[in-house]
């Protein structure tokens, strides 16, 4: 890659030269280039007022991750079998701190897959203003349909390896898809078995008896509704009464549901990958959380338990709710391009105010475009669910002094992020001259955090 400290003739052209550099060095990964794309759109500006970014190769190096690590993770099932995972971990740039960033255990996860998510990360950490690099990892293992034996099994192989590259000051994973408290505690004690630390700070989204923070679990899905609500705040709009979609029936998901009925929200419909449920008159949380977070079962479970309350539609996209019902509010939060652009017209014909992405990258730039022309409120994955990295950097901060803050006061402290990045995106925005466009604030406002700081740490 060409380090040139001679700055080209447009801004443009050298990023446009910058992101072929990115396609060709990366082939085949299409999310990376999708999410690498998206902050490039943003960027022109920046190069433009600040020349001293180009000069140090700034964007040439944030695109290059910091280290990737790729690993075999091989474990015996309850049938005696042997079987052959792919660990990946990508440790992106921690030009702000220790690099930060979840766990995805899932079949679809490549490479490409990890650095997408992990290059995200980086702008979103530096959004949250707190002192977190950016990273991501995980592995091609499918949770479903295993035991607790063959997960604790497979989380043990996992972290044999993984041990060796994480540390409080240096690497810090989380969940995501697929990794949830169970994950993480397998995960914890093999780390502590290995290490012979209790080392608390070396993962997030602990157990709250073993070293977690109130709130970590509900941070993501609580994070991105009152996001969405400070901006149904900038139209005169809250969520009282609203009509409300909310895509998936995982962690994120089901702590946004609880937020918006808080907030005197209607969820009326929730999905999972093999099917949607549209409730009319709203959806039953604690049966959805029974079923989901106790029984381990399916969305289809739900709505056999609800009965005539709930309309269960095997295979059907949720955003097809939208045909039929207004919706004023939808919040994907399942996984990534679910939401594309023959969706976002059917949400805007149907009067949507506002969408804000729970989940990484879960709507198309065709999607994103057409919320944009439409003038709907959209808050972009980076920004609207920020509130669970920046909680795991709460549960740090709490592990560092031994220390366990009450619900309340961590709540306090999600709230107060949330309206604070808000406030970030909607300044930067107004000082680029496109007040409400969210996705450039978080983009501008998140990479110039990182860029001043890789500025100041020298060519490393
Ligand atoms: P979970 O595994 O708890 O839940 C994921 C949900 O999305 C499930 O309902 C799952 O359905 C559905 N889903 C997953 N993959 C697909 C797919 N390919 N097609 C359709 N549905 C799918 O994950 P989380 O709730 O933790 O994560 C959801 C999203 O939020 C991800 O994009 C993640 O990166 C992002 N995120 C998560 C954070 C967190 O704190 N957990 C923080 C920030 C972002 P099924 O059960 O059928 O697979």
């Amino acid at each position: 890659m060409s380090t040139t400290l001679v700055p080209p003739t447009t801004a443009s052209a050298r990023l446009e030269s910058i992101f072929d550099d990115v396609l060709r060095r990366n082939p085949g990964e299409t999310e990376f280039h999708q999410a690498a794309r998206e902050v490039f759109d943003s960027l022109g500006r920046v190069i433009q007022k600040h020349p001293q970014y180009a000069e140090a190769a700034i964007l040439e190096r944030i695109c290059e991750p910091e280290r990737q690590i790729i690993f075999r993770v091989p474990w015996v099932d309850d049938a005696g079998q042997v079987q052959i995972n792919r660990g990946f971990r990508v440790e992106f740039n921690s030009a702000l701190g220790p690099y930060k960033g979840g766990l995805r255990f899932h079949p679809s996860v490549l490479l490409g897959t990890v650095k997408f998510l992990g290059f995200e990360q980086v702008f979103k950490n530096a959004l949250t203003g707190m002192p977190i690099g950016g990273g991501k990892g995980g592995s091609d293992f499918d949770p479903k349909g295993k035991s607790d034996n063959e997960v604790m099994r497979f989380c043990q192989s996992f972290m044999t390896e993984l041990y060796r590259h994480i540390g409080e000051y240096t690497d810090v994973p989380a969940g995501d898809i697929g990794v949830g408290g169970r994950e993480i505690g397998y995960l914890f004690g093999q780390y502590k078995r290995i290490t012979n630390r209790y080392e608390s700070g070396v993962l997030t989204g602990k157990g709250v008896g073993w070293g977690g923070a109130l709130v970590r679990t509900e941070a993501t899905g609580y994070g991105a509704t009152v996001f969405t609500e400070e901006m149904l705040r900038t139209r005169g709009e809250d969520f009282d009464g609203k009509r409300v979609l909310v895509s998936g029936s995982g962690n994120v998901a089901l702590y946004a549901i609880e937020k918006v009925q808080q907030l005197g929200g209607i969820v009326v419909g929730c999905s999972d990958s093999s099917g949607t449920v549209y409730d009319e008159k709203g959806l039953d949380l604690g049966l959805l959380r029974q079923v989901k977070e106790v029984d381990r079962g399916r969305l289809s479970d739900y709505a056999e338990a609800r009965g005539a309350d709930s309309d269960y539609r095997a295979g059907a996209r949720i955003w097809s709710i939208a045909e039929s019902v207004r919706v004023d509010v939808a919040l994907p939060c399942a996984t990534q391009n679910e939401l594309d652009e023959a969706d976002a017209r059917t949400l805007v014909r149907s009067g949507v105010l506002a969408v804000a992405e729970g989940a990484n990258m879960p709507c198309t730039p065709e999607a994103v475009r057409v919320f944009a022309e439409s003038s709907v409120l959209f808050g972009p994955g980076k920004a609207a669910n920020a509130g669970g990295v920046a909680t795991s950097a709460l549960e740090m901060q709490q592990n560092a002094s031994r220390d366990s803050w009450s619900f309340e006061h961590s709540e306090q402290r999600l709230h107060e992020i949330m309206v604070g990045i808000h406030e970030r995106c909607a300044a930067t925005a107004d000082e680029y001259g496109e007040p409400g466009n969210y996705v450039l604030g978080a983009n501008v406002a998140g990479f110039t955090r990182v860029a001043d700081a890789m500025l100041a740490l020298g060519v490393i």
